[in-house]
């Protein structure tokens, strides 16, 4: 029966991989991944000679095509992405979705994602939390973007690469306020892992004064809104006074 596996890969450390990974990279008839050199690495580490194919956010549907076409002659398939789980701000949505239409079973194999690594080691709450990848490159829109979560009360998770993240957290303190708690969380898993939490505007000049916190690969957390409180009142005073005026002669 067609399988498509939906396949994490480590994020740094190697030891990361799980013993399952390993079974159904080795046992697939094609793996799909983003960049077929990068995922050769991996490959030779963990003795995998299945055939390689490129599959990454520019395929086209004729790749994605060729791919179904494979699950649909009772092929199994094994999709990664360069590193952690595949759909994680990577491809793959497109396949997973017209494979699931096809009715071709689409079954995950769980491990490292950098978010979520990232969240259960920060600090700030982790009951509700939003997830929004990378914001927009141009300011403009960034700003934008972060403008519209600005009164979002629950914990947000961005991905940003090194060259913008000092830019970033100066626009964040500039439109959450400077004293909104965030965290930095760099290089997690490897030699150089790093985890900062303060509030904005410090975690901002932290990061613009040391050369090597803009290097890497990086998370950042920001706490959420406060609730506002003034808001819940302002409804229950209106209720309040609403019973009282229906009281009224
Ligand atoms: N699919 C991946 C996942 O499951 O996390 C994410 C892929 S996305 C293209 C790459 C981004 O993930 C990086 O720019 C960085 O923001 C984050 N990332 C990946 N590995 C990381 C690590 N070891 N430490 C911190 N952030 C990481």
């Amino acid at each position: 029966q067609a399988l498509l596996y939906i396949v994490a890969t480590p994020i740094g450390n190697l030891a990361d991989m799980v013993p399952r990974a390993v079974e159904v990279l080795q046992c697939a008839d094609l793996v799909a991944a983003e960049d077929t050199r990068h995922s050769q690495r991996l490959f030779s580490h963990f003795n995998i000679d299945t055939p390689l194919m490129a599959y990454h956010d520019h395929s086209d549907d004729k790749r994605t095509e060729q791919i179904l076409q494979r699950l649909e002659q009772g092929q199994t398939v094994a999709l990664i992405s360069d590193a952690g789980t595949p759909l994680i701000s990577d491809p793959g949505y497109r396949l997973v979705r017209e494979a699931r239409t096809r009715g071709i079973q689409v079954v995950p194999i769980p491990g490292a994602c950098a978010f979520v690594a990232a969240l259960c080691a920060a600090g700030l709450p982790s009951d509700r939390f939003s997830f929004e990848g990378f914001l927009p490159a141009k300011p403009g829109a960034r700003e934008k973007a972060l403008q519209e979560l600005a009164a979002d009360t629950r914990t947000m998770v961005f991905y940003e690469a090194p060259h913008r993240v000092a830019d970033t957290l100066a626009a964040m303190a500039e439109i959450f306020g400077a004293e909104r708690e965030a965290v930095i969380a760099r290089e997690i898993s490897k030699a150089f892992e790093t985890f900062h939490l303060a509030p904005l505007a410090e975690l901002a000049e932290w990061v613009r004064a040391d050369s090597n916190q803009q290097r890497g690969e990086i998370v950042l957390l920001v706490r959420g809104a406060e609730r506002r409180q003034g808001a819940e009142l302002d409804s229950e005073a209106e209720r309040v006074m609403k019973l009282l005026l229906a009281e009224l002669p």
